[in-house]
């Protein structure tokens, strides 16, 4: 069977990978601890789930404007203005199915062949992804656990050319919980004044799984909003994965770019949902300040357990659900059946096949002496797998 030649140039997400192989495992009867998981374990809020039934009586059962609707837009703009202090209006915005698709059309409506991305890594394993896609060069850069996983100014500046079309990055921050602060953010936005054409890709999904403080974004700075493209979801903040909605805001002649790559693709998102997100980013962040509230503590188990954990390095995460330990330490040694970890992704599943607990490998997210641990899962499974892994990881010699 001759597929297309596109379908060699990217790789299926690792997070989704080790999903499936965890799944395998348990339906051979064995018991396998989640610490792979990218989505809060928590229900949708009852409110949310009351307004889509509502629009499922209420025959939201037809296709609906390319973007979204206009009230859904309009919802949107009031987040943005309530929470950022950024004003938009509905025509800067495209809904879409999931914040992955608003970030596929963004890099789809901006990157040629031989435009260069720069990206921060650790990284979300689908922003490398859909620039090979687009015919994109991927400019990694590397940070480390000692600098909180975040590049600096001087950094940026050195990777930054006349070749390079956009600059992407999250924070919060998939898979490493880096969070830059404001101060971090006007330093690079002076390199960036430095370089007028680069495009902005701020995703920040994570925007409210956050531990320390207030959420700063790019685009609140001075010259830097009509450049930015600011993604934002449902999927982490209202526990809504399933749900399928993503949003971004960026100046009306991208959104419309974008609006015309969706119409293309998937016409639109769900009806019911774009009913629901309404329902959801007006009625506040109750539910959303308790599912972060639980997310600390477990943050603040988990990382007393991996300091038991030994020739491993971390940091502790300001947001997000995951910890992100450099396992570089652990290359070369051998497990009880003479296998040798040769680097994350063989220590992965090490711990997948003979502890029976899923990570996921930091090769996926750029940055391959890592692996990903979620905290998205239980105290009582946090502990388990903890133990797991320490116990794996001492059985090494
Ligand atoms: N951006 C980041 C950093 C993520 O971690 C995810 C999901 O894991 C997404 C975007 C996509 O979210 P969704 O498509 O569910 O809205």
């Amino acid at each position: 069977m001759k597929l297309s030649s596109l379908l060699s140039k990217f790789e299926e997400p690792e997070t989704l990978k080790m999903a499936k192989l965890g799944r395998a495992l348990r339906a051979e009867g064995i018991a396998i601890t989640d610490l792979s998981l990218g989505e809060p374990d928590f229900d949708t809020p009852v409110h949310i789930k009351d307004a889509a039934k509502q629009a499922i009586d209420d025959n939201y059962s037809h296709y609906t404007p390319v973007g979204g609707y206009l009230d859904l837009k309009e919802a949107i703009c009031r987040k943005f203005k309530r929470e950022n202090g950024l004003d938009y209006l509905p025509e800067n915005i495209v809904a879409s199915t999931g914040a992955k698709q608003c970030i596929a059309n963004v890099v789809l409506a901006l990157v040629d062949a031989g435009d260069e991305v720069i990206i921060p890594a650790p990284f979300w394993v689908t922003y490398s992804e859909i620039v090979k896609l687009a015919g994109g060069t991927v400019i990694s850069l590397p940070t480390t656990a000692a600098s909180e996983f975040k590049i600096t100014a001087d950094e940026l500046r050195q990777a930054l050319n006349e070749k390079t079309k956009l600059f992407m990055f999250s924070s919060p921050c998939n898979p490493s919980g880096a969070l830059y602060s404001e101060e971090e953010l006007g330093a690079l936005v002076e390199v960036f004044n430095e370089f007028p054409n680069v495009w902005i890709m701020s995703d920040e999904i994570y925007e409210h799984i956050n531990y320390v403080g207030k959420h700063h974004t790019i685009a609140s700075f001075p010259a830097m909003k009509e450049r930015t493209v600011v993604i934002n979801g449902l999927s982490k903040s209202f526990a809504m994965t399933g749900w399928r909605l993503g949003y971004m805001a960026a100046c009306t002649e991208l959104a419309k770019a974008c609006e015309k790559i969706q119409g293309q693709f998937t016409s639109a998102p769900n009806s019911i949902t774009q009913r629901a997100a309404i329902t959801a980013l007006d009625a506040g962040l109750e539910v959303t300040k308790e599912m972060v509230a639980a997310f600390k503590i477990r943050r603040d188990k988990i990382i007393s357990l991996l300091g038991e954990v030994p020739n491993i390095k971390f940091n502790t995460p300001a947001s997000a659900f995951y910890v992100f330990p450099e396992v570089s330490g652990l290359f070369g040694k051998q497990s009880p059946s003479g296998e040798v970890i040769e680097d994350a992704s063989d220590l992965c599943m090490y711990l997948l096949n003979v502890a029976h607990v899923s990570t996921v490998s930091g090769s996926a997210f750029g940055l391959p002496q890592c692996i990903r641990i979620s905290f998205a899962n239980s105290l009582e499974n946090i502990e388990i797998g903890m133990k797991k892994i320490k116990d794996a990881v001492q059985a090494l010699t």
